[in-house]
């Protein structure tokens, strides 16, 4: 039997944070599934590795992502439960800026809008509660008991092993070249750098790739370098432990912002910090990012915690990695069927905020990709929102 002759339901091209969370929401609901992927489980080339990911519920973006946050923590307990690994700690999470600032606003307003326990903290109390912090008299902190920490390549790995539990046909060193599919029709055709399969539904959920893969031309996607920071706090770790340090975001104004995590087990071992927004960021494409991290951008990163988190600013450089945030102009994501080609689903839930939503975006994904619909609010992710802007 040639591979094209297999009954396929569902292709999904891409198997990392989204695919692989559509691809086990697919197969668990019986649908048939072939995943392809170029690389291997769980890499580190694409946007969903270096050993944690954000995640908290008042959402400072749009309190519309909030039911859909409500969902994806219910789902990733559900997905603990079934695969018996450990994918989320609950740690906390801190919201510094000024009363004014995007981080700060926002995140007072979806937490009152959604009603969600939250406390408002002023800068002594602050530091008091959480030590490393130094933050000036002016700034206050928005604290929220939910928020925690994913572990990123483990939950990629989870979702790949419940689809691959419910029947799954997961392909890596893969790579999909291009896709075929009628006007308005079902049915695809998926060619790869091995050969051609056929299908009736196809999401795509390339991360980066996905200027190349969507051929949609009025979608104006920006793949942005980051850098992740692995720092060894002078003083010694313990007042970063997960237990008594949260993760936090501090904005500090003029469109900057720094995010962080308590200490995780290692390897790398050291605390984690890194640019959430810098202002003026560095574009790429998978192929040409630079994936060396320079000595200047390494002093940036000290230089902009140096009077907010000083023990860390100071302390040795564990490691040093890149990654890369998929950006839409509004850093709302992209989740939808193709406008041209309804039985494709586009998934683009980046923006360098994404993961935390995988469990809930597989669900959508498999919902889009079987029924052509979905229950959840996803009108703030229309593929075609930036079209008049964009049309010549
Ligand atoms: C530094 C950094 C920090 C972040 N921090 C947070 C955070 O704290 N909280 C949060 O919620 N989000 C965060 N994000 C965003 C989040 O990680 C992303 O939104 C999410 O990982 C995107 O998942 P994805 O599935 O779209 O992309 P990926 O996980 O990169 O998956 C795309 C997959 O498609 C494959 N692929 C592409 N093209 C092809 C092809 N032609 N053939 C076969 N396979 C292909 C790729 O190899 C890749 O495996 C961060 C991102 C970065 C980079």
């Amino acid at each position: 039997m040639t591979a094209a002759a297999r009954p396929v339901d569902v292709i999904v091209a891409g198997l990392g944070a989204m695919g692989s969370a559509a691809a086990a929401h697919l197969a668990a609901r019986g649908q048939r599934v072939l995943g392809l992927e170029q690389y291997q489980p769980a890499h580190d080339q694409g946007s969903s590795h270096g050993h944690s990911r954000v995640i908290r519920l008042a959402y400072f973006e749009h309190p519309s992502y909030v039911p859909l946050l409500r969902r994806a923590y219910a789902l990733w307990k559900d997905l603990e439960r079934e695969t018996g690994r450990d994918l989320l700690t609950v740690t906390g999470g801190l919201m510094v800026g000024r009363p004014d600032s995007e981080v700060v606003r926002g995140t007072l307003e979806s937490a009152r809008q959604h009603d969600l326990p939250h406390e408002v903290l002023d800068a002594a109390s602050i530091q008091r509660r959480f030590p490393p912090f130094t933050p000036a008299s002016h700034l206050v902190g928005v604290f929220e008991p939910q928020a925690g920490v994913l572990r990123p390549e483990a939950c990629v790995e989870a979702h790949l092993a419940v689809a691959a539990t419910h029947g799954a046909d997961l392909r890596f060193g893969e790579r999909v070249t291009g896709w075929t599919a009628p006007p308005g029709g079902d049915g695809v055709e998926v060619q790869t750098d091995r050969g051609a399969y056929a299908a009736s539904r196809l999401v795509l959920a390339p991360g980066a790739w996905a200027p190349d893969l969507f051929a949609l031309p009025q979608l104006p996607l920006e793949v942005e370098r980051q850098v992740l920071f692995w720092l060894d706090p002078a003083g010694g770790v313990a007042p970063f432990a997960p237990d008594r340090f949260p993760v936090y975001v501090w904005d500090h104004g003029a469109g900057v912002q720094v995010y962080g995590f308590p200490a995780q087990d290692g390897p790398p071992e050291g605390v984690k910090v890194a640019f959430f927004r810098t202002g003026r960021g560095t574009r790429c494409t998978p192929q040409t990012i630079d994936r060396h991290v320079h000595p200047d951008e390494v002093t940036m990163m000290r230089e902009a915690i140096a009077e907010v988190i000083p023990s860390l600013a100071r302390g040795d450089l564990r490691a040093a990695t890149t990654c890369m945030y998929t950006l839409t102009p509004d850093h709302h994501f992209v989740m939808g069927p193709h406008p041209r080609h309804p039985q494709v689903v586009l998934a683009s839930p980046c923006s360098g905020h994404g993961f935390k939503f995988a469990t809930v975006v597989g669900e959508i994904l498999a919902d889009l990709a079987i029924d052509g619909a979905t229950a959840h609010p996803i009108a703030l992710f229309d593929p075609l929102r930036f079209a008049g802007a964009s049309a010549g």
